[in-house]
């Protein structure tokens, strides 16, 4: 693969196919002024159309090989190569109005999308490949065994759209899932009524940490069931059949 042994610790399933690549360019559908970040450009499957119809991009890469490469393939006044860890990377410091992209590293998304969601202040969208079962949790209605802590926390957040399933042949090496493109845009300030969002994290966390227990169980140390039942909650309710505007709510009663 253009002289490069995909690394499995990087999650490097590389993108081959023309159509999926093309599909996935429209939906983000790049404008020349924006500015933009790419997360995991790796052989630069996507970094390159996108710089098509961008005038300038960066790129967050861990592999120093490829990170070497993208350096190389590209002029450096069009593309700036951050060679760092996305977990660990401050996006804030790229400036306001960011569109984040990519196809992440399936072995760290879940984690990777907690640190993108403390971003949604300064930025303007995100478009990301993922594991299709990944999408379907963030993307979830209350009630069913797909909704959990990753749909609360990023539904509060962002409106997210899952926008068309990739199957495996899409890529080299196959991975052994089916996966999807998803849209995050996050909502308006406004919206967001927890009014301390480290306890609302902290309760929605403790909500699901055990999910077949009833919520006056999982939720012993934070409030009693008086305090459940006042807030309207059903204390022998499980996590799952609350909505985001409920956590809220609850979250913000027990500071009172
Ligand atoms: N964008 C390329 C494509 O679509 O063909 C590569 C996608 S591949 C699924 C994921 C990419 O993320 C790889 O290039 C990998 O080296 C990079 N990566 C893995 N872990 C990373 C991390 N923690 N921070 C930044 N990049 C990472």
């Amino acid at each position: 693969m253009k002289g490069h042994a995909p690394r499995k610790r990087f999650g490097q399933n590389f993108l081959v196919s023309p159509g999926v690549i093309r599909n996935i360019i429209e939906a983000i559908s790049p404008h020349p002024d924006e500015r933009m970040v790419e997360i995991g450009p790796g052989l630069g499957a996507l970094t390159e159309p996108l710089l098509a119809r961008l005038g300038r991009l960066e790129v967050v890469e861990i592999d120093r090989d490829l990170a070497a490469r993208l350096r190389q393939g590209f002029p450096a006044d069009r593309l700036t190569v951050h060679e760092a860890d996305a977990l660990a990377f401050d996006f804030a410091a790229l400036g306001p109005q960011l569109r984040i992209v990519g196809n992440l590293p399936y072995n760290i998304s879940t984690p990777l999308l907690f640190h993108l969601a403390a971003y949604a202040d300064v930025v303007t969208d995100m478009h990301f490949m993922l594991q299709r079962e990944v999408v379907d949790r963030m993307v979830a209605d209350p009630g069913g065994g797909e909704y959990g802590r990753l749909s609360v926390m990023l539904q509060y957040r962002f409106d997210m759209e899952r926008l068309f399933v990739v199957p495996p042949g899409a890529f080299n090496p196959a991975p052994k899932v089916d996966s999807a493109i998803v849209r995050l845009r996050p909502r308006p300030a406004a919206a967001l009524s927890a009014r301390d969002e480290v306890a609302f994290s902290r309760l929605v966390a403790a909500a699901f940490g055990q999910r077949r227990k009833m919520l006056r169980n999982n939720l012993r140390d934070l409030v009693d069931e008086a305090g459940l039942v006042a807030a309207g909650i059903v204390p022998t309710a499980r996590a799952e059949t609350l909505a985001v505007a409920d956590y809220v709510r609850l979250a913000n009663s027990l500071q009172r």
